[in-house]
């Protein structure tokens, strides 16, 4: 194979040798990398930004700690739990004492207690029954070959928008229920995936009711940010992780040593390119991001018809992560939770999210609200000016929690659709049909080359300890192949 990059007169080009390139240092890729190297694999980890931890990025904004990315983990991420336990860190709970407050269509605002948003009768009976529907459905498919069930073309050729219609005259009831896994979830309109899309999300939590059950889905943070997680990964790993190097060039072959020859040229976010970077000759690599992004490697030789296709019926959704930081936590005054659902509002969810200080291991007492923006409203505010989106979102979450929302000391957004690294949030699906045409295809390897990432994952789907699943067991079956 050449060894020479696809521009030779680089003579700062470093080369290396590794049993496997790891391609990207998010959660994925920088698990596979841990679990090869505890294998007693050589690895070289890739990364385009000068930054590890992928979608979960911790920064201090005016002076508050903001999680930009991932944060929450939920019981069922037992993965992901007994890595943060085994790299020393803590979690925390969210705040949830007091009251939560639900926004009805028309405008009214209530406060309530359990887990049941404050609907007429009916509608509680309409949403109980279609939970019960999704429950079922998720238990009876579940998150590993939603594909394979002979369910699978009849629920993945209807939107999810149609489909709960055709359960349900009750348009609150199916607004409310679609919230969950449209805007809550996949960050797309409900019309925009499909029913067998929506049930692989319930199925990858274990089941719809753990969806909706925010105490449940919402439940830890890591004292000191998720992405200390990968950080601290990174650290062990050492100078096997290269940042601001992005890989352009993916050859390999079926057979040889060394089939793998992975091209990353260094790069800085400033636009600045040295000319030097990094050749990785390797047995195995690991594509460890997310779908939307594999086209920008340029395989050699191409890669088969079946990816081609597949990668371009995946695409990243649209959220805005608003963070609203406070003197004090004054919802908590009223005796609320600052949880709040409003699924007509521009921003649909609202939490509590204040910190626990990594110093003191004490809660901070500046309050922080977070707020989420998704899909087309996300676009609506996106076309509005900076000024004009912080006031309407900040009156959106004021009128759930009251006119002192108006008015944060430190006010920020996660815009990730801006981010040419991800391109969107939270994470990957499919589009209508396409999980049952192409899903049975997405994790299969190509030659030397495996894919990795927490869009592909089973459980854990488009979560951190999905990531960190797939990547484990992407380094388990690189060891056996070898
Ligand atoms: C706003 C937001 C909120 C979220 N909230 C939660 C939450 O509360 N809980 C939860 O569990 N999950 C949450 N998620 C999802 C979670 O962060 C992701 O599922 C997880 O980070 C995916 O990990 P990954 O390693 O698969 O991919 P990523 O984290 O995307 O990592 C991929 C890495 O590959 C790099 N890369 C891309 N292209 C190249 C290239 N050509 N060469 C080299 N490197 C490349 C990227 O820079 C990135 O570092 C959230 C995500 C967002 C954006």
């Amino acid at each position: 194979m050449n060894a020479n990059p696809h521009n030779p007169q680089h003579s700062a080009w470093t080369v290396r040798e590794s049993d496997v390139v790891v391609i990207g240092a998010g959660p994925s890729g920088l698990s596979a990398a841990t679990t090869l190297r505890a294998a007693g694999k050589s690895v070289t980890v890739l990364e385009a930004r000068e930054r590890v931890g992928g979608r979960t990025w911790s920064k201090h904004v005016d002076g508050a700690f903001l999680e930009i990315g991932g944060q929450w983990i939920s019981p069922d991420q037992t993965v992901l739990s007994e890595l943060v336990e085994e790299l020393g860190m803590d979690t925390f709970s969210r705040y949830r004492e007091g009251k939560s407050v639900y926004r009805a269509p028309d405008g009214t605002v209530t406060q309530y207690t359990g887990e049941m948003f404050p609907v007429s009768e009916e509608t509680e009976r309409e949403m109980e029954r279609l939970i019960e529907i999704l429950d079922g459905l998720a238990a009876e498919i579940g998150p590993h070959e939603p594909w394979a069930h002979p369910k699978a073309r009849e629920l993945d050729t209807i939107s999810f928008h149609h489909w709960l219609r055709e359960q349900s005259s009750d348009e609150e009831a199916c607004n409310n229920i679609g919230l969950f896994v449209a805007g809550g979830m996949l960050t797309k309109p409900s019309h925009a995936f499909s029913a067998l899309q929506a049930v692989l999300m319930a199925a990858s939590a274990g089941s719809f009711s753990n969806l909706v059950d925010e105490d449940f889905i919402l439940d830890k943070r890591v004292v000191g940010g998720m992405q200390s997680v990968s950080q601290a990964m990174a650290a062990r790993l050492g100078d096997d992780v290269v940042t601001g190097h992005p890989v352009r060039v993916l050859r390999w072959q079926e057979e040889g040593e060394y089939p793998v020859q992975v091209e990353a040229e260094e790069f800085s976010e400033d636009g600045e390119a040295t000319g030097a970077g990094v050749i990785v000759h390797a047995r195995r690599a690991v594509v460890a991001v997310p779908p939307n992004l594999y086209s920008r490697i340029s395989y050699v030789p191409a890669l088969p018809r079946r990816q081609h296709q597949l990668h371009q019926h995946q695409s990243l959704g649209l959220v805005i992560k608003v963070h609203a930081v406070y003197e004090t936590p004054f919802w908590r005054e009223k005796g609320l939770s600052g949880t709040a659902f409003s699924a007509d509002s521009l921003v649909q969810e609202v939490y509590d999210n204040t910190n626990v200080d990594p110093e003191t291991g004490r809660e901070e007492s500046r309050g922080t609200l977070v707020g989420f923006v998704s899909d087309e409203k996300a676009d609506h505010v996106f076309a509005m000016s900076a000024q004009e989106r912080q006031e309407k979102l900040l009156a959106s979450i004021a009128e759930l929690l009251g006119d002192e929302a108006k008015n944060p000391v430190v006010y920020y957004e996660s815009d990730w659709g801006n981010e040419e690294w991800t391109r969107g949030a939270y994470a990957a699906s499919y589009d209508l049909g396409g999980l049952h045409r192409y899903g049975m295809d997405q994790a299969e390897t190509v030659g030397p080359i495996h894919w990795s990432c927490s869009d592909i994952a089973a459980e854990g789907y488009q979560h951190v300890d999905g990531a960190v699943r797939m990547g484990q067991k992407t380094a388990r079956d690189i060891v056996e192949s070898l």
